[in-house]
């Protein structure tokens, strides 16, 4: 048994100050109260001026992306071994940064679900994952192995997630700006379609979260009662098109929506985004803004940073995505929520996200307070991944 003090804890909800411990045993927690509520004889490890959080989620990640130029276009080019190497960099990256659970929403075929089945004990990120996403032939991503046509081609694609032990069904439900000759304005599956892969889903326990930037997708995964959504760009022919009745529906259904904001500080993002932005007469603070608006409006936003795709989208900035939204005008608690409790409740993860006795001892430790300076989650001090020290993670101030 050990506990870890600090000056506050933010138990994935609220944040509590005056002095904290979190006593751990067996990779879980045992109890969070008040300083000096350490059990007698129980080895202490204090991080004063401090604040004690859970380890973060990060709900849309690509683990065989490695963030370079071209990553989504170079993942066929890799061997297997390369592959793994590149899966392996990319999770103790999202561990550098504070994060303790990934959801990978974008595999080559099935080389994640591999990865994860061959390291069982890893002390890495705890993954889910979706194998490849489904898509239409030459669709968004196509070459992570995913495309389909037809309605017996998409229960088949279910299926065969279900025999690779995938957490989640991904589909693409419009087109990407990152895939070129697909369109992020333009659906790529009927309502009908979709509702195949979502009922199909549901029979054998499988949530389904749809890709959409377009307002028709967004519309037709709603209409089809997908899980979440990735993006939700609201995007049409002539720019953006925020419809409130889509809005009000994402309300009363509760749908998790994960718009993937945040870049690497001072980057620029790639011509095809920036493309992408001039085209819809947006930037990347009016996305931040949209995205407030919609949790003001009671949208249920959860972070995730899309992480590895690009430079600008690296892994490991899911503090980005995080800020970002405080940028757009949520407050540091609410931010924090998304990539906490928040995010672990839209993935079905009950002992993740909340430091509560029962939950998985997944600890990050900040300076400071971060209900009051959110950029403090930019500098982890320390982690701990199911009560073990990650000791890569030792203060970045
Ligand atoms: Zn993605």
């Amino acid at each position: 048994m050990i506990a870890i003090a600090a000056d506050g804890v933010f138990d994935g909800e609220v944040y509590s100050g005056g002095g904290a411990v979190v006593v751990v045993e067996a990779g879980r927690i045992v109890s969070v109260g008040p300083a000096g509520t350490t059990p007698a004889g129980c080895e202490v490890t204090r991080f004063d001026g401090c604040t004690i959080l859970p380890g973060l989620i990060d709900t849309h990640v690509h683990l065989c992306c490695d963030g370079k130029p071209g990553a989504l276009d170079r993942i066929p080019d890799f061997t297997a071994p390369e592959l793994d190497a590149v899966i392996e960099s990319s999770l103790r990256t999202q561990l550098a940064a504070g994060v303790t659970t990934v959801r990978d929403l974008g595999d080559r075929d099935w080389a994640v679900l591999d990865w994860r089945a061959r390291h069982p004990d890893a002390l890495l990120p705890t993954i889910l994952a979706s194998g490849p996403p489904i898509t239409i032939p030459n669709g968004h991503c196509w070459n992570m192995g995913g495309a389909v046509t037809g309605d017996d081609a998409l229960r088949a694609a279910v299926a065969e997630r279900v025999t690779r032990g995938a957490d989640v069904v991904k589909i693409m439900a419009s087109g990407g700006i990152n895939t070129p000759g697909t369109d992020p304005a333009a659906a790529q599956f009927t309502a009908a379609e979709l509702l195949v892969v979502v009922e199909e889903s549901h029979a054998v326990g499988l949530p389904v979260t749809a890709h959409a930037h377009s307002l028709d997708a967004i519309r037709f995964a709603l209409a089809a009662g997908v899980d979440s959504i990735e993006h939700c760009s609201f995007i049409t022919a002539s720019g953006l098109g925020v419809d409130e009745s889509v809005v009000e529906e994402l309300v009363a259904t509760g749908t998790p929506v994960c718009p993937t904001l945040g870049i690497v500080p001072g980057m620029t993002p790639p011509p095809a985004v920036l493309e992408h932005l001039r085209r819809t007469g947006s930037d990347l603070s009016t996305r931040n803004a949209l995205f407030a608006r919609l949790h003001h409006s009671g949208v249920r936003i959860i972070s995730g940073s899309d992480g590895g795709i690009t430079p600008a989208k690296a892994h490991g900035i899911l503090p980005e995505s995080v800020i970002a939204l405080t940028d757009g005008g949520l407050s540091p608690t609410a931010a924090l929520t998304t990539a906490t409790r928040h995010a672990a409740t839209a993935l079905n993860l009950p002992t993740k996200g909340r430091l509560t006795p029962g939950s998985d001892a997944d600890l990050l430790v900040v300076h400071g307070n971060p209900t009051t300076d959110i950029t403090t989650l930019r500098s982890p001090e320390a982690l701990f991944v199911r009560g073990r020290r990650e000791l890569s993670v030792c203060g970045g101030r």
